[in-house]
């Protein structure tokens, strides 16, 4: 087992032992799962807490993940400041992880933020027409789209993802770009997108 596979747990421990709408609680004015979204100008309850599968959603801005997202955000603190911060509340002991796996889990957070970046972007470009696509044509629900942050990419991503201050040769790493002919030619490859996957993917 190597380091990561520790890490991996030791995230997975913390998490098991924390409820999100308790922790989110803590932060915000909670009442039927539902709450005023901190991450945009919200004038109505956008954010949604599901505890059954230990998520939160926001409809309106499209941030979306998991307990340690939430304070991670919330917080406007490094990945791993917030777990150290859940894991105090857990009760789990973060002293597993070894200083030389920080720079290989820096490496592994950095990929995952580019992929929830993407996941946003091409939530928020879903289509009116894309959205009927989905769900007369392949049977989604509206509540599978958002749970699973279905997006549709109609252009834009690497503008965004370098307003985002991300490195593009970092994106193209990610696998949400392709090089085609230099770096000049940086495109992007998915044409309708699942959260953290995706789907339907070809060249535009
Ligand atoms: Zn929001």
């Amino acid at each position: 087992m190597t380091h990561i596979d520790n890490f991996g747990q030791l995230v997975n421990a913390v998490k098991s032992r924390l409820d999100i709408e308790t922790v989110v609680g803590k932060f915000l004015d909670v009442r039927n799962h539902k709450a005023k979204c901190p991450f945009h100008d919200d004038g109505h309850p956008s954010l949604s807490i599901h505890p059954e599968d230990q998520y939160f959603h926001c409809f309106a801005c499209g941030k979306a993940g998991d307990v340690i997202r939430f304070v991670e955000l919330y917080k406007q603190i490094p990945f791993i400041d917030a777990l150290k911060e859940l894991a105090a509340e857990a009760g789990v002991p973060l002293t597993e992880i070894e200083p030389q796996d920080l720079q290989q889990i820096e490496k592994e957070q950095t990929r995952k933020t580019i992929l929830r970046l993407t996941a946003e972007f091409y939530h928020r470009s879903l289509t009116d027409e894309a959205r009927q696509y989905l769900i007369e044509k392949r049977g989604f629900s509206d509540e599978t789209i958002e749970k699973f942050q279905i997006g549709y990419a109609a252009g834009g991503l690497r503008e965004y993802l370098t307003q985002q201050g991300v490195d593009l040769t970092e994106a193209v790493e990610a696998g949400v770009l392709k090089e085609c002919g230099g770096s000049s030619a940086i495109t992007s490859i998915c044409a309708l997108s699942f959260q953290m996957s995706f789907v339907e993917t070809w060249c535009n």
